[in-house]
């Protein structure tokens, strides 16, 4: 926990890789992995006189972003080289955008326990991913792969506008989300399909300047950043109480330890001497264009999450836990056309959907089955075929298998219809009060706790199959005639 009168300030860089089929200045395939250097030709391997030509998709995906995250699209946009050297950039400079981002100036809203927050976004611009390198993995040094340079991405720059380590989980969390929504990105993160470049800063509660940044480069996980930001923010402070001062630099994460490190390049202040990239034509777009992207956007996660509010009588945790993923979202909205029920499903969704996807180490894209069967699930509990303890159970058999079969298959097959035969269930009632006499004069004697007790004696009996309201009534039924 940081001190209670320093305040952290956070601005991120958020990368995220499109997916468009072909890279962003020439005809390769971005697909990921695949044999090192096979997703390559001239123009992504940087050889001297080859020549880029734009993908209009990328254009069209990154405006799509834009227009998604509330930003102002700008007419006339431009490409521009980012010198540097480095191994996994053989052209020695990166094709980016330096003052005409193809977007500018807008935001996204996250849920705070205050209520909403505006983040604001300064820019979104296209640029090339590098390539990789493979370290030691022959123990000969590195390897250069450079499958991956070239594959479009898109660079998101908010304003230092978070402050706390949750508000840039949000922040980035809304992003993913918004991006999947719109299909721009598959935002794998453990793809490094998106990746965040964390800016730092503390302050003395109550002053208007803001502090030196540090910034640590390429995080892609979401617990990494948030264990980063806390510890960072705690250096920062150390240092400043103990009379030091926070310097601007770049500085590495390390998850094992749980610290940052320096990366020792305090001294070269950037200078990437920016200029036109004489290779490319200017990017001019109509309003009409940017008007047709428009209207492709399919509805966002804000407006969803109003309807489940309003529609649905959705709890706030529920409307905003359903939104938070797309494919959340679109399984809630196929189940409940089946079974009308959006209470239940979103308590599915919730609890046990999201417990089992944590167990197994999985993402919401990664479900197996579709809506409609989640919705024949919750009907089957509705109708009294199953209990809500035998749902749990088919749940689980519906993560197993590739091919989900239909809650009503595996039902039947593995017996689990539940009892509500009156008949069956007194000789079971019977047998249990007659083997408890205990609890029979607990229960008399106003002990209720006693009741539940003989009722989970019967569910185990049947494995619990056995309609609870029936049990219930039988087993109060039959104490008192004792
Ligand atoms: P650069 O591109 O050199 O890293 P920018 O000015 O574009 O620098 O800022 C990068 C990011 O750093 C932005 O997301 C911005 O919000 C954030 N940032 C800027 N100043 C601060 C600060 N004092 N504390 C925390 N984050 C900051
Ligand atoms: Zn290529
Ligand atoms: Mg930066």
């Amino acid at each position: 926990m940081l001190r209670d009168d320093y305040e952290m300030v956070i601005g991120l860089e958020v990368h995220c890789e499109l997916s468009t089929k072909t890279k962003i200045f020439c005809s390769c395939s971005t697909e990921f992995g695949g044999e090192p250097n096979t997703h390559c030709c001239p123009v992504c391997m940087g050889m001297p006189g080859a020549l880029p030509v734009l993908n209009e998709k990328v254009v069209e995906y990154a405006v799509k972003a834009g227009l998604a995250t509330n930003c102002s699209i700008e007419e006339n946009s431009k490409n521009d080289r980012k010198n540097y050297f480095y191994p996994d950039t053989p052209k020695a400079y990166q094709i980016s955008q330096f003052d005409k981002p193809l977007c500018y100036d807008g935001y996204v809203n996250i849920e705070t326990e205050d209520g909403e927050k505006t983040i604001r976004i300064e820019r979104i611009h296209i640029e090339d991913d590098a390539g990789k390198l493979n370290h030691d993995e022959y123990g000969r040094g590195s390897f250069v792969d450079l499958n991956r340079a070239g594959v479009p991405l898109i660079e998101v720059v908010s304003k230092p506008d978070m402050r706390s380590a949750e508000e840039a989980e949000k922040y980035m969390r809304k992003l993913k989300s918004i991006f999947e929504y719109i299909e721009v990105s598959d935002c794998k993160m453990e793809q490094g399909s998106l990746r965040a470049d964390v800016n730092v800063s503390v302050r003395k509660k109550g002053t208007e300047k803001f502090g030196t940044r540090t910034e640590m480069k390429n995080m892609s996980s979401f617990r990494s950043i948030v264990r980063a930001i806390n510890y960072e923010a705690e250096r920062q402070v150390d240092v400043i109480e103990n009379g030091g001062v926070v310097e601007q630099e770049t500085l590495r994460w390390d998850d094992i330890s749980g610290k940052t490190f320096s990366m020792r390049d305090k001294e070269n202040a950037d200078d990437y001497r920016y200029f036109p990239e004489p290779d490319l034509v200017a990017i001019k777009l109509s309003k009409e264009y940017v008007e047709n992207i428009r209207k492709t956007l399919p509805e966002l996660p804000e407006s969803r999450r109003k309807r489940y509010l309003a529609d649905y009588e959705l709890s706030e945790k529920a409307a905003n836990f359903v939104t938070s993923s797309k494919y959340y979202s679109n399984i809630f909205e196929e189940a409940i056309k089946v079974c009308n029920n959006p209470k239940t499903v979103s308590n599915m969704l919730m609890s046990d959907i999201a417990r089992i996807l944590n167990e197994r180490e999985e993402e919401p894209d990664e479900i197996k089955f579709s809506g409609k069967q989640l919705g024949e699930l919750v009907s089957l509990i509705d109708k009294g075929t199953i209990s809500s303890a035998i749902a749990k159970k088919v749940l689980e058999e519906m993560f197993v298998e590739d091919e989900v079969k239909d809650p009503e298959v595996i039902v039947k097959e593995k017996g689990w219809i539940q009892i509500s035969d009156e008949g069956a269930i007194k000789e079971i009632v019977v047998k249990i009060v007659d083997a408890n006499p205990q609890s029979v004069i607990d229960y008399k004697g106003g002990k209720d706790k006693a009741l539940g007790f003989l009722v989970g004696q019967a569910m185990k009996e049947t494995k619990g199959q056995a309609n609870p309201q029936i049990l219930n009534k039988l087993f109060i039924e039959e104490i008192n005639k004792r």
